[in-house]
């Protein structure tokens, strides 16, 4: 199949130093075709995608329920402004809420973008009060616009970018007892991740978030989760809150929201969501017909496929893996973090060469936080396709010592 302009990797590279700003760190190919969970580079070579498009991709490449209804729709309409009403946004708006605490839906194009509208409305609610402050926790990632990026408890990410925003303050993560102490009559919101993505795959302990609802109950706080990496259908649920018998006031997510298509939502309890008066808040691109479309099409995937069943027995054969891995090589392994397709597995050394030894094995993989790697595999990935990449991941960590 031909890709745009069939030039090799390393052309596009001499273009990108020229032509593009050096933000990223990028491995050196050109991705130019997928499908499912396999992957395609410029040269023809293939890979086996554990870490589709960062998670974005949470029903692997190009599904085809997906590209069908996207292609429908950009023959319709591509773009109308949020000045008229467009029934893709409404019925994704009912497609989110029922399927999660009976919300409203604000719409946009990313997780920061998200956050930020979360943040916005929780002061906006809190203003009477006099409650601005937030609350958020150590290691926790939220974007990186300004408010999302003090949101963002992470020293490293901050440096340089500084004066942040005022309002915020942090405590660990899983420590009930801190933010017990951090809570007063000026707290809008805390607001967290279920499950640490970025920071490691932590997943919450039993008590915390149901810990968590009571606190903000008992002291008059809105609780808002960033469900950006967790959220529609990761951890074997719609949202990761399901899994953990609470409800948030305020919900956001973005990543695989809209099967590979940008798209962002805040979803809030309407009495919280009643704030936002007409011109308080907005996006150009927010609830366009291609993300909505794009939206409805995967909500419909993952129930006509029974994806949220998969998706748990996914992360359960990782887990068959990862554990005999460890038992071979105890070593080496520490921790195996898994919900549904949110995979984490700690080792006792630095996690980036086994990211590129696995890169030459034609194997994506994420090393997150120094020491974990993260896979955010689809919820439709085969059992076949999970042991052949287990065994190089395998084959791969045991030729290093601790
Ligand atoms: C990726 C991520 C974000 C930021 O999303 P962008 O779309 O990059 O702005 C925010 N929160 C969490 C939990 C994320 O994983």
């Amino acid at each position: 199949m031909a890709h745009l302009a069939n030039q090799t990797s390393a052309d596009t590279i001499a273009q990108f130093d020229q032509y593009v700003i050096g933000n990223y760190r990028r491995y050196p190919v050109c991705l130019v075709r997928g499908e499912g969970s396999w992957i395609w580079d410029a040269e023809g070579n293939k890979y086996l995608d554990f870490f589709p498009g960062w998670g974005c991709n949470m029903l692997g490449h190009c599904p085809p329920r997906i590209v069908e209804a996207v292609r429908e729709q950009v023959g319709q309409l591509i773009h109308v402004p949020n000045t008229w009403y467009m029934e893709s946004q409404g019925a994704f708006a009912e497609a989110l809420s029922t399927r999660s605490f009976g919300s409203q839906c604000f719409f946009c194009n990313s997780g920061a973008e998200a956050n930020e509208a979360a943040i916005k409305l929780a002061r906006v609610h809190g203003h009477a009060a006099g409650r601005y402050k937030i609350v958020t926790m150590e290691n926790g990632f939220h974007g990186r616009t300004y408010a999302a990026l003090t949101a963002t408890a992470q020293p490293k990410y901050h440096a340089g970018f500084e004066p942040m925003v005022p309002g915020f303050t942090y405590v660990p993560y899983n420590d009930l007892d801190a933010v017990a102490k951090v809570l007063d009559d000026q707290t809008a919101a805390v607001l967290v991740e279920p499950i640490q993505g970025e920071g490691g795959v932590n997943l919450p302990s039993p008590d915390y978030l149901p810990g968590l609802r009571a606190l903000c109950d008992e002291r008059g706080v809105l609780l808002i989760l960033d469900e950006v990496q967790t959220g529609l259908g990761r951890t074997g649920e719609w949202f990761a809150f399901q899994n953990y018998g609470i409800t948030p006031d305020i919900l956001t997510c973005a990543k695989a929201l809209a099967g590979g298509v940008a798209a962002g939502v805040m979803m809030a309890k309407p009495e919280i969501a009643s704030v936002f008066k007409p011109g308080m808040h907005a996006s150009t691109f927010g609830g366009n017909p291609i993300a909505c479309r794009a939206g409805l099409a995967t909500i419909e995937t993952i129930e006509q496929d029974n994806l949220l069943e998969r998706g748990k027995a996914v992360g359960e054969r990782f887990r068959g893996h990862f554990e005999a891995i460890r038992a071979e090589r105890p070593d080496l392994v520490g921790e195996i973090r898994i919900k549904g397709v949110m995979i984490g597995l700690e080792l006792t050394i630095d996690a980036s060469p086994i990211v590129a030894a696995c890169l030459e094995r034609r194997l994506l993989i994420n090393a997150t936080h120094g020491n974990v790697i993260r896979l955010l595999p689809a919820l439709n990935l085969s059992d076949d396709l999970i042991d052949e990449g287990c065994a190089i991941l395998a084959d791969v960590l045991k030729s290093y010592s601790a």
